[in-house]
């Protein structure tokens, strides 16, 4: 069956996007038609079109949703009509070097930033963000692109589950393996980095430092665990050293991506210590580092990406601690709009206003 849907398209590049009809191509074999439910307004929706990125166009924007299967093609086992689902921007293909070793984030055949999957804008193929395009009424998707999750989970829960909360939660858990006692910095308090502050909190970080550029952050920093709140300033590393008993922390997360904010994680940290940067940032954006300084720091820098994580086994397990009360998510959702919203929700993002903004279908 054709539809024709509305979505958030971008013409070109430094265009605003803007709400067109979209026809979806039918679905063929192994792939699933999704009525989306809830997006959020992630970071790298705007990085697409802030110039951060450079993606092709005509471009449908968001790949942080969940909805309900509409049509499952032939040889769908996964999931069938009516089950719920929170959408995968990274699913792994099983079979690579990477999802063969353990490292199914790093999957060669899943990180594309943008596809064409045969929809059309006026006859045009269109290209979907990260395979899925979900700033959409519905969006066709490869069966592995969603995980079903259990229907009292509810369709916001289930939308940051598939990026904020398993990008923050796994930075924190599967990359940085933060251990009781720890301290931790964390710049950059967007959805991401909110997640990243009660992931550390829970996993029984004693200390946990969150860092923003201006102090409209601090009652949400705050809420999510943060045990101290600090104004990004030029006496950002002094201010840390004095809150870890004068060496630095044990953990830096940098969730901005940029050259400035990875430095500033790299100075909060110890001697030893470990800065994962989970911000995605520029090509050109280039931090320096002295050869004498990696040397004598002793410290690591990583990268962690979708939460060094296996969706298909980590957001059924997040599903549950929802549900058990041990993992709330209420407090990252600050703005719920509609899909012509959007723009406006980039505006508050660029402000560095507000955590989530959440489109309600
Ligand atoms: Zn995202
Ligand atoms: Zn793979």
């Amino acid at each position: 069956m054709t539809a024709y849907i509305r979505a958030l398209v971008v013409r070109d590049a430094g265009a605003r996007p803007a709400v067109e009809e979209v026809r979806l191509p039918e679905i063929g074999p192994g792939q699933i038609r999704v009525r989306i439910r809830a997006a959020g307004v992630c970071h790298s929706d705007l990085s697409m079109v802030n110039g951060t990125l450079r993606p092709p166009h005509p471009l449908v924007l968001g790949h942080e949703a969940a909805g309900e299967v509409v049509e499952a093609g032939a040889g769908v086992t996964r999931v069938r009509e009516g089950a719920h689902v929170a959408l995968n921007w990274s699913p792994p293909c099983r079979e690579c070097w990477f999802c063969t070793h353990g490292e199914p984030w790093l999957c060669v055949q899943a990180n594309v930033a943008a596809l064409e999957n045969g929809s059309t804008l006026n006859g045009t193929p269109v290209h979907v963000t990260l395979g899925l395009g979900a700033f959409a009424e519905q969006v066709v998707v490869p069966e592995r692109a969603v995980i079903p999750v259990p229907d009292e989970l509810g369709w916001e829960s289930a939308a940051l589950l598939g990026c904020a909360v398993l990008t923050g939660t796994g930075a924190v858990r599967n990359t940085a393996r933060v251990a009781e006692g720890d301290s931790v910095v964390v710049i950059g308090l967007g959805g991401v980095g909110l997640s990243v502050v009660a992931a550390a909190r829970a996993a029984g970080a004693a200390t946990v430092i969150a860092v923003d550029v201006t102090e409209a952050k601090k009652a949400l920093a705050e809420t999510a665990g943060a045990t101290e709140f600090l104004v990004s300033s030029e006496t950002l590393s002094r201010d840390i050293r004095a809150r870890t008993a004068g060496r630095g922390a044990d953990h830096a997360f940098e969730c901005v991506g940029r050259a400035a904010t990875i430095r500033a994680a790299w100075r909060a940290t110890r001697r030893g210590g470990q800065v994962v940067v989970v911000g995605m940032g520029r090509a050109d954006d280039m931090v320096e580092l002295s050869a004498l300084e990696i040397f004598n720091s002793a410290r690591t820098l990583r990268a962690s990406v979708y939460g060094s994580s296996d969706p298909d086994r980590e957001i059924p397990a997040l599903a549950q601690e929802v549900l058990s009360g041990t993992l709330k998510l209420d407090h990252l959702i600050t703005d719920r709009i509609t899909l012509r919203e959007v723009p406006a929700a980039f505006d508050r993002m660029s402000r560095g206003e507000g955590a989530r903004s959440m489109v309600i279908f």
